[in-house]
């Protein structure tokens, strides 16, 4: 079995490009180009400079010792909060602005739910001197004004959508709607692995180096390069994608998924898209999707901005559906207590998101012996007045 896209771009059942007639060209030509340009020497080039000396990588992969002995199994931190701009998102929008340079183009659009990928965004069109709009639903904008300010601050436009439920869905449609009416200069950077063909592949090969680290961090610590278990929470599927990538073939290393439960998987205030979804098409992509008995997105609803998405990455509907996964719902308590516990056993304050991955120890068990790597997808600064609520801080 092969759990990387295939030539027609799907895994298994899953992915594909369902868009209106009018974005075709606009999708047609990154899929032509894609695989060329990404693989020139000078792209690489580029990319790795930049993932070094302007994000900081590779980050650090760190055992964190005292978690591990409270969970008698060895566990092994991969630092993406100490990326440039506080997450794993900076990776993909590296990859992609270079691309968006090679292709000609001059104006960059993305849509953002709760505004980190719209920093990622905004961060590398000031980066690289490129004019940036960034679509978000005006609840949103209300709710995460922070970083609002900081996409403003990097120079960027941010445009509120004013339809539908206000928030992130009616974001990607008006950023759809831009591309369509702006297909020659501009190039629409979407943040996870969703999306039609070839973005999920796209964004799943850009945050690859995730693994590609692990694997050689690894041989140097355990003197070997694969764990037992890679470990990430899922919100479209990027962070985890990262972390699977250059594990996806190799059975010996298990997958494991952590989605958020939000306040119970069956309490309709849920982000569980696995367990709750059916498939359908969502963002241009045919997966996994949370939606009514006659196919109308449902809200989704986590604590945590990052996993409050209603659908998953093609990659994951198939690492599901396949087995090859192994998924887990977490509940918004459960994430805040492994939050405050990795915060006060080992001196780092998590992403509600990354929180998620962490608290599967306290149902799953694992063996003294075996090595288990969790994408530490964030950091907390973003979540300190959630946690300070939480927790009456
Ligand atoms: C956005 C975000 C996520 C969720 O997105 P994925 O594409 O599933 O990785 C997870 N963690 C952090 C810190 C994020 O900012």
């Amino acid at each position: 079995m092969n759990y990387n896209v295939d030539p027609s771009g799907y895994y298994g059942q899953y992915g594909g490009a369902f868009i209106p007639e009018m974005l075709y060209p606009n999708v047609e030509e990154l899929r032509q180009n894609y695989l060329q340009i990404t693989s020139e020497e000078s792209f690489k080039n580029d990319f790795h400079q930049l993932l070094k000396d302007y994000v900081g990588r590779p980050t650090p992969l760190y055992f964190a010792k005292r978690f591990s002995e409270k969970y008698n199994t060895k566990v092994y931190l991969k630092r993406e909060d100490l990326c440039h701009t506080g997450a794993h998102k900076v990776n993909n929008t590296i990859g992609q602005i270079l691309l968006a340079k090679r292709l000609g183009k001059t104006r960059i659009i993305a849509e953002t739910g709760a505004g980190q990928h719209g920093v990622a965004t905004a961060t590398v069109c000031a980066l690289m001197g490129l004019e940036c709009i960034v679509y978000m639903g005006e609840v949103d904008i209300k709710r995460q004004a922070p970083n609002v300010a900081r996409m403003k601050m990097l120079g960027a436009k941010v445009v509120p959508a004013k339809s539908g439920s206000r928030t992130l869905k009616d974001a990607t449609n008006e950023a759809i709607r831009d591309w369509i009416n702006h297909p020659v200069d501009t190039h629409y950077i979407i943040g996870s692995v969703v999306g039609p063909h070839p973005y999920p592949d796209m964004v799943a090969r850009f945050q690859s180096v995730i693994s590609e680290e692990v694997k050689k961090q690894l041989l140097e610590k355990e003197q070997r390069e694969n764990p037992d278990y890679v470990v990430a929470c899922v919100g479209g599927g990027s962070n985890a994608a990262g972390i699977y990538y250059h594990y996806l073939n190799q059975p010996e290393v298990g997958i494991i998924a952590v989605e958020a439960a939000g306040k119970g998987i069956y309490t309709g205030e849920s982000a569980a898209t696995s367990v709750l979804g059916r498939t359908g098409i969502i963002h241009g992509s045919k997966t996994l999707l949370m939606q009514t008995p006659d196919g109308q997105i449902t809200e989704p609803y986590s604590i945590s901005a990052g996993l409050d998405y209603p659908g998953v990455g093609p990659m994951h509907a198939n690492l599901y559906t396949s087995g090859r996964g192994e998924f887990i719902s977490i509940t918004d308590d459960e994430a805040m207590q492994a939050g405050l516990e990795l915060s006060q056993l080992e001196g780092i304050i998590p992403a509600i998101e990354s929180s998620h991955a962490l608290a599967i120890f306290k149902e799953r068990k694992f063996q003294e012996k075996e090595v288990i790597v969790i994408n530490l997808s964030g950091r907390g600064d973003k979540d300190l007045n959630t946690y300070i609520d939480y927790f009456n801080l």
